[in-house]
């Protein structure tokens, strides 16, 4: 197990009616600017609870945070923050209003230009605090220091990190989730599954703790995922499911092991290029990893088919064959498609994903650093 510092200080608010609750955990001084999407907090009841929770806050709101939240967008939240004096932020949204306001916070206390704390790493000395009250459980940026933000006249998806941005807390209220779209229930399946199989499927294999957990993450998303897309759904099964999402990537999993997160950059690319949603790209993405790093992946292939997907593994190459096919048939049968081709994208795409990869400095992906533009082109060009 390699050395490791776990720290997760996101209080976590869980269960019906738990908006309510929030105001407690908000300083009573602070001008509070509630930061949200395009409305549909209006329409599904959270905006009047939120108002509702602030009755006794001095607070504003900012909206429009698009999905795959942009930079230009948020620099027009920093200027509101500048103008009007903000001192602490509540994102109400799912992982695009999240990741907004974690760079809306860094944002606005920065000295410099702000795109470079996505474009070159710059260091971030103070944030604004922020609150989230989550609307869709999927990214698990809720109780996570990162963030990933869009420049649209640019084509740039660029992700950040920073303990200064890690929400204070967040409310998980799975009841939330009634008003989900199915395009955004499946992506909420897949985006935490793909967040596990990041962390997990690595070597070497010595973590035995983390493991087991990602198996729990990865076996109850299996089974409760499904069960969301029936016509009456159970409180428990979006429980389960909007937990397994936070836990997936708020750092206990990752603790200890290995990353590879090649599934996520290169899928980034496909967003940032053709707008793919977010879980729509990994879907395409991941299998084709498993795919191409089987080797240097085998004995956890094995383990994931064995202990998760309840293969049998004595013969090894049908069994990652297996495991790599059962995780597509998977996705499927969510409704999520898992080629390029499925959303009309050819053949050109796999010289400019390459090119933005460069471009980005994308150019030694995986846990080990082994995936290079070469095989990342081999990736791509089997995602048609
Ligand atoms: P999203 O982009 O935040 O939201 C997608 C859509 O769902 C929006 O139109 C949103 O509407 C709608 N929506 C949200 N909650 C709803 C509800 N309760 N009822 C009805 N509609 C609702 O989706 P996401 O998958 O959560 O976030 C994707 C972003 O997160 C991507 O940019 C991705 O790169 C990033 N990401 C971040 C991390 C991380 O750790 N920080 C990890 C993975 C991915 P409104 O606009 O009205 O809210
Ligand atoms: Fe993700």
């Amino acid at each position: 197990m390699l050395n490791f510092s776990f720290h997760n200080p996101t209080q976590i608010l869980f269960g019906e009616g738990q908006i309510a609750a929030m105001s407690d955990s908000i300083p009573a001084d602070a001008k509070v600017l509630v930061i949200y999407g395009g409305g549909s907090i209006k329409s599904n009841g959270i905006y009047q609870q939120v108002s509702d929770a602030l009755a006794n806050h001095h607070w504003g709101e900012f909206s429009g945070i698009e999905p795959n939240p942009s930079y230009q967008t948020c620099m027009q939240a920093v200027e509101v923050i500048r103008q009007q004096g903000y001192t602490y932020l509540l994102a109400v949204g799912g992982g695009s209003v999240i990741d907004g306001s974690k760079f809306i916070a860094a944002a606005a206390e920065f000295n410099g230009e702000p795109w470079d704390i996505l474009a070159k790493g710059a260091q971030i000395e103070s944030a604004l605090d922020l609150g989230v009250v989550l609307t869709l459980p999927a990214t698990g940026s809720e109780s996570n220091s990162f963030s990933v933000v869009s420049n649209k006249e640019t084509n740039d998806k660029l992700p950040f990190a920073s303990p200064q941005v890690q929400p204070k807390f967040a409310v998980l209220d799975p009841t939330v989730m009634s008003s989900l779209p199915e395009r955004q229930l499946i992506n909420g399946v897949v985006d935490p599954f793909v967040h596990v199989m990041e962390q997990y499927l690595t070597y070497p294999i010595d973590a035995k703790v983390q493991d087991r957990f990602a198996e729990g993450l990865l076996l109850t998303l299996m089974e409760d995922g499904p069960k969301l897309f029936s016509d009456e759904v159970d409180y428990k099964v979006r429980a389960n499911v909007m937990w397994s999402a936070t836990m997936a990537l708020n750092g206990l999993i990752g603790s200890g092991v290995p990353h590879d997160w090649a599934t996520h950059m290169i899928g980034h690319e496909l967003t940032a290029v053709y707008g793919l949603d977010h879980a729509q790209t990994l879907a395409i993405v991941l299998p084709r990893v498993m795919h191409e790093q089987r080797d240097s992946k085998q004995g956890k292939l094995l383990q994931y088919a064995e202990r998760v997907l309840g293969l049998d593994i004595s013969d090894e190459t049908q069994a990652i064959d297996q495991a790599i096919e059962k995780t597509e048939a998977f996705f499927q049968s969510l409704g999520m498609k898992t080629r390029l081709s499925d959303y009309g994208v050819g053949e050109e795409a796999v010289d400019k994903i390459v090119a933005q990869l460069e471009r980005h400095g994308m150019v030694a992906l995986g846990e080990h650093q082994q995936v290079d533009l070469s095989k990342s082109r081999a990736i791509v060009a089997a995602c048609l």
